[in-house]
């Protein structure tokens, strides 16, 4: 596959949690158009990256740059309104808010409504475009665990980023739901936007992903097509344990 230009470039990122290296040395970079994972263990540093990327936390070593924007220092929102949006991995909904009432505020946030009005016309579209039109104003406890995930895709999506970070976007999926999931992930891809995911599921890494790297204790060990890594015999023995 062909993939354009570096989008994001992640430099000697280091973070420390009191005596725990969570991230050490760590360098990448993302290509525009590619969906990029992260696996490793529990523990080994993956959500720490997607933090410090989103700005959430900041490094105490090393500078992430953004479409040549030097993003490490700025706040949260100022990263979401540069085109980098993000899911948690714990679902984040408020359970008496319809799906609309969830998806508008991002939309007006990103800019590109020009009335209240208009981000909630637009905001609907992006739940249809996602197979939720049924759900519009349906409140958002009253879905099921795959479309309250679906509706925290369509919050991220609302931002029109450049860059979509999923947090085990696909953890808790039963196996049918599952492939609803990466469909919906490839669809994304088929529209060219870059993707960044943490995954456990190696059948999902192997589907979806163009390249991916490994960590283990905060470092990157592996990098490369998914095909390749994951045959890799360090990365074996960091997923048997030894
Ligand atoms: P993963 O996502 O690969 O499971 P994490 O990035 O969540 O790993 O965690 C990496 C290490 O950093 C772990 O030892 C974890 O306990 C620690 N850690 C992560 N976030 C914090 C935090 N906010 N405070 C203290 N320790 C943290």
């Amino acid at each position: 596959s062909s993939h354009g230009s570096t989008l994001l470039e992640v430099r000697s990122l280091r973070k420390t949690f009191g005596g725990i290296v969570a991230v050490d040395d760590l360098s990448f970079e993302i290509r525009e158009g590619e969906v990029f994972g992260i696996i490793g263990p529990n523990g080994s540093g993956k959500t720490t990256v997607l933090n410090l990327i989103s700005g959430l936390y900041q490094p105490d070593r090393g500078e992430i740059v953004f479409v040549g924007h030097k993003i490490t220092g700025k706040a949260p929102e100022e990263i979401a309104r540069l085109g980098i949006a993000r899911t948690f991995q714990l679902v984040r909904i408020y359970p008496a808010l319809t799906c609309l009432d969830h998806v508008t505020p991002a939309a007006l946030f990103a800019g590109h409504a020009r009335s209240l009005s208009d981000a909630r016309e637009q905001a609907r579209q992006l739940l249809e475009e996602l197979g939720m039109a049924a759900y519009v104003h349906v409140p958002a406890g009253q879905l099921n665990f795959i479309d309250q995930k679906r509706l925290e895709l369509a919050r991220a999506l609302a931002l029109r980023p450049k860059l979509l970070l999923l947090d085990e976007w696909l953890a808790g999926l039963n196996p049918s739901e599952m492939l609803i999931g990466m469909e919906l992930i490839e669809s994304l891809r088929g529209r060219g936007m870059t993707i960044v995911l943490i995954e456990h599921l190696m059948q999902a890494v192997r589907r979806l992903c163009d390249r991916c790297i490994v960590m283990s204790f905060g470092q990157k060990i592996a990098e490369g097509l998914p095909g390749e890594v994951l045959r890799d015999r360090e990365v074996v023995r960091v997923y048997l344990g030894e």
